[in-house]
């Protein structure tokens, strides 16, 4: 679980096998419960934990595109609880600590997304919806406009510039096709033809 599961989670398949299911389940569990997860690091759950059914896990996913991303990408504004604690330091500093382990598991996540949300900028990262596919992503740059990875990016640059996409695309075969240390060895092998080979039909 690293600082962009909560994207991949509004992305959620929902026929997901079995097992993808509940490692799914159990990621949501340590999300509203305000863990980490991950290895190496405490899973942040009680150890008499069960992962949330995935029922549950499909009905918060529903209610965070409903409640909160959906909002946030059509109005630019949603409305949100937060639950927790604030502390009173020495210093005269109040801090705020989110804590809902005692909500149950859907106002927990909601509450943690919630959470997630308002702190992402302090990591320099930006909420950005894709303007392909609609989806949330996590963004560098103010000006990102198509989530990262294989398809939205690609496609939208296949189609603002289609000529030089096919360029690099077959320029990229070619070096797929013969690659130029194989092409290297190969002609210094044909060079010096062993003593078995059958004649060169040339
Ligand atoms: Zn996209």
């Amino acid at each position: 679980m690293g600082p962009r599961w909560l994207y991949e989670f509004a992305r959620l398949r929902r026929g997901a096998p079995p097992v993808e299911q509940e490692r799914i389940a159990w990621e949501a569990l340590t999300f509203a419960n305000g863990g980490k997860g991950g290895e190496g690091t405490a899973w942040g759950v009680r150890a008499d934990a069960a992962p949330p059914p995935w029922a549950d896990v499909t009905r918060v996913e529903t209610q965070l595109w409903g409640e909160i991303l959906a909002p946030l990408r059509d109005k630019g504004t949603c409305d949100a609880t937060w639950a927790g604690r604030l502390r009173l330091l020495q210093d005269g500093t109040v801090t705020a600590q989110t804590v809902t382990d005692q909500l149950p598991f859907r106002e927990a996540f909601l509450c943690q997304a919630v959470a997630f949300l308002r702190e992402q900028a302090e990591r320099g990262i930006r909420l950005r919806f894709c303007r392909r596919c609609k989806n949330p992503f996590a963004a560098k740059r103010p000006d990102a406009k198509h989530c990262p990875g294989t398809s939205c990016r690609t496609l939208a640059w296949r189609q603002a510039d289609p000529v030089r996409f096919r360029k690099i695309r077959k320029d990229a075969y070619r070096r797929k096709v013969s690659p130029p240390s194989r092409q290297a060895q190969s002609t210094r092998i044909l060079d010096r033809p062993r003593a078995g080979d059958a004649p060169s039909p040339l």
